[in-house]
C-alpha cells in the first residue's frame, strides 16, 4: 500500500446460527441440497401467518453477545426492516435495530503475534433471506434458508489491514465455534460479510469516504476486496481524482479479483425501519443472563495464552490445537493431562504433535483429531554434555596436558550415563491418565535428581583441592563413573 495512506476498515459479519427451528417459525434450520423441503407458512409468509420468537436462538445470541464483551439489553425486541425483493417473501425482514441483543464490545486477536482489539459497535439477531439462483431466462427460489436465524455483529472502523481483518474473522469463527453457537463454515455460505473500506492521510484524523463491499462470502476474498480497494483509492488519490471515491456499495468479483459498483450511497433504500408489532417486547431476566454467562466455556484465544504460559508449549503448536472445532476434542483431552504434567515441574518443555503433522500415509486414514502425541523435553542443562559446572573442572585444568586430553574422552563416556534428556513421543490417547506417563515423567524426575546429586558430589569432591589432587580425584572419579557404565553398579 501507498505509505502515505492509512486504510481504515469497518466488517459487518453476518453468521447463520445452528439451532433446532428457524428464529421465527418451526420449520427446521438444516441445510440441505435439495430445495425448499425446510419450509412452512410462516417463511413463506402466508396471510395471516405470525411469527414467534425461538427461545434457543435468543439465549444464543446473548450467549454470543456476552463471549465479546457486549451490553445487553433490559429488553427484547425486534424491528421491521421493509423493502421488496423476491427473496423476502414478507416484504421486510425481521432485524434488531433500535436494541441489539449485544452493543460496545471488544475482541482482541493476535495479528502477526502482535496484540490488537477491534471494538464491536453492535451484533444484533435477525431472519435469513430465501436464497435465489439465477439462469439465463430464470431465477429460482429456495426457501430452505428464509428466516434462517443469523447474527450479524458489526465493527467499529477500527481495522487497519487485510491481515487483520482475517484475523479477526477466524477469531470470530473460533469463538462461534467454540460456543456452539454456529458451525461458522464458508463453504456452506454460513459466513457472509460486508466490507467497509476508506483510506486517509497517514497523519490525519479525518476519516475517508468508504466504500462498502456487499455479501463477501469467503475469508480470501475479504482479503482480496480490502487490498483491492485499497489499492484502487489509493491511485485515485495519488491522482488528485479523491472526489470519485464516493460513498457507494460495491461488489466483489471473483473472477476479475476486483470490485464493481452496483449503486450510489445516494440511492440507498429507506427502509422505514419501525418496531415489530406482532412480537411482543419482553423482559430479559437477570437470572437467565447469568446462567448463560456461566455456560460461557474457555474461549480459544484464553486456551491458548494457557497453553502457552501455563503448559509451556510452543506458540506454533498452541494455534494448531486451538485453530478449529474438530481439533477441540484434542484440546479438551489435552487438558487436564498438561494440567497434571504441570503440577510436576516447572523443568519441562511440552511439546504437542498432532494428527496433520504426522504424514505417514499408513497413519493417515485412521487419524482422528483427538490422536495427539506429546513429548516431555528436559532443558540441555540436564544433558552432561552441556553442563557448564562440569566442564568448568575439567577447563580448570591445564589443557595442554596429555592427561586433559583422556579426562575430556573419559568424561564424555562417563556422562552419557548421566544424561537425562528423553525425546521419546507417546500418544496421549494410549496413555490413561495418571498411567504410564506419569510413571515415566516420575521416572525423568527421579533421574535428574541423581543427576544434581551426582553433580554436586563431583563438585564436592573436586573443588577444595590443589591441582595435583585435583587431577588424581578426577581421574578417579571418571573412572568409578566409566566402572558404573560397563557394570551397571555404583
Ligand atoms: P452506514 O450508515 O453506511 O451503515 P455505519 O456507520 O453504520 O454506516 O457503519 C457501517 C460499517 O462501516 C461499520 O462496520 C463501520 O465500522 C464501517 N465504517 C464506518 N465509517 C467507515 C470509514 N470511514 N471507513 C471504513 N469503514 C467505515
Ligand atoms: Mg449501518
Amino acid at each position: 500500500m501507498n505509505s502515505k495512506y492509512k486504510a481504515v476498515i469497518g466488517l459487518e459479519m453476518h453468521c447463520e446460527m445452528k439451532s433446532n427451528a428457524k428464529v421465527f417459525s418451526s420449520s427446521k434450520n438444516s441445510y440441505s441440497e435439495i430445495p425448499n423441503i425446510h419450509v412452512n407458512e410462516v417463511d413463506m409468509a402466508f396471510p395471516g401467518i405470525l411469527p414467534t420468537v425461538n427461545k434457543e436462538c435468543v439465549r444464543k445470541a446473548l450467549l454470543m453477545a456476552q463471549a465479546i464483551g457486549c451490553k445487553t439489553p433490559e429488553y427484547m425486541y425486534f424491528d421491521r426492516k421493509n423493502y421488496y425483493y423476491p427473496d423476502l417473501p414478507k416484504g421486510y425482514q425481521i432485524t434488531q435495530m433500535h436494541s441489539p441483543v449485544g452493543v460496545n464490545g471488544c475482541v482482541t486477536i493476535d495479528v502477526l503475534d502482535k496484540e490488537k482489539k477491534v471494538y464491536i459497535h453492535d451484533i444484533h439477531l435477525e431472519e435469513d433471506s430465501a436464497s435465489m439462483e439465477h439462469f439465463s431466462d430464470a431465477s429460482l427460489i429456495n426457501y430452505n434458508r428464509a428466516g434462517v436465524p443469523l447474527l450479524e455483529l458489526v465493527t467499529e472502523p477500527c481495522l487497519e489491514s487485510a491481515e487483520e481483518a482475517v484475523a479477526f474473522l477466524e477469531e470470530m469463527r473460533r469463538i462461534y465455534q467454540y460456543l456452539d453457537v454456529s458451525d461458522a463454515d464458508t463453504k456452506k455460505g454460513q459466513i457472509r460479510c460486508d466490507v467497509n473500506v476508506s483510506i486517509m492521510d497517514k497523519d490525519s484524523n479525518e476519516l475517508g469516504t468508504k466504500v462498502e463491499v456487499k455479501n463477501v462470502n469467503s475469508f480470501g476474498n475479504v482479503y482480496e476486496t480490502i487490498n483491492y480497494e485499497i489499492e484502487r483509492q489509493s491511485k485515485l488519490k495519488d491522482e488528485g481524482r479523491y472526489d470519485e471515491v464516493e460513498q457507494e456499495t460495491r461488489r466483489f468479483d471473483e473472477e476479475s479479483g476486483t470490485t464493481i459498483r452496483m449503486r450510489s450511497k445516494a440511492d440507498a433504500i429507506d427502509y422505514k425501519y419501525f418496531v415489530e408489532p406482532n412480537l411482543p417486547k419482553y423482559k430479559i431476566s437477570q437470572e437467565w443472563l447469568e446462567e448463560i454467562k456461566k455456560s460461557i466455556t474457555m474461549l480459544p484465544r484464553d486456551r491458548k495464552l494457557k497453553y502457552v504460559n501455563e503448559y509451556g508449549l510452543s506458540l506454533y503448536d498452541a494455534n494448531i490445537i486451538i485453530k478449529n472445532k474438530e481439533y477441540l476434542p484434542t484440546s479438551d483431552y489435552v487438558s487436564p493431562f498438561l494440567d497434571q504434567m504441570s503440577k510436576f515441574t516447572d523443568n519441562f518443555t511440552v511439546q504437542v504433535k498432532l494428527p496433520t503433522q504426522i504424514t505417514t500415509t499408513a497413519e493417515s486414514d485412521d487419524v482422528t483429531y483427538n490422536r495427539v502425541w506429546i513429548q516431555a523435553i528436559l532443558p540441555e542443562k540436564y544433558c552432561i554434555e552441556n553442563h557448564d559446572e562440569v566442564y568448568g573442572l575439567v577447563y580448570g585444568l591445564d589443557v595442554r596436558t596429555p592427561v586433559y586430553k583422556v579426562y575430556r574422552g573419559m568424561l564424555n563416556r562417563a556422562c552419557t550415563n548421566l544424561c537425562v534428556f528423553d525425546p521419546s513421543w507417546m500418544e496421549v490417547n494410549e496413555i490413561k491418565p495418571g498411567e504410564n506417563f506419569i510413571y515415566r515423567i516420575t521416572a525423568l524426575m527421579e533421574k535428574v535428581s541423581h543427576f544434581e546429586a551426582t553433580i554436586k558430589k563431583m563438585k564436592n569432591t573436586v573443588l577444595s583441592s590443589d591441582v595435583e589432587e585435583r587431577h588424581n580425584r578426577l581421574g578417579n572419579w571418571i573412572e568409578k563413573c566409566v566402572l558404573e557404565e560397563y557394570t551397571g553398579t555404583g
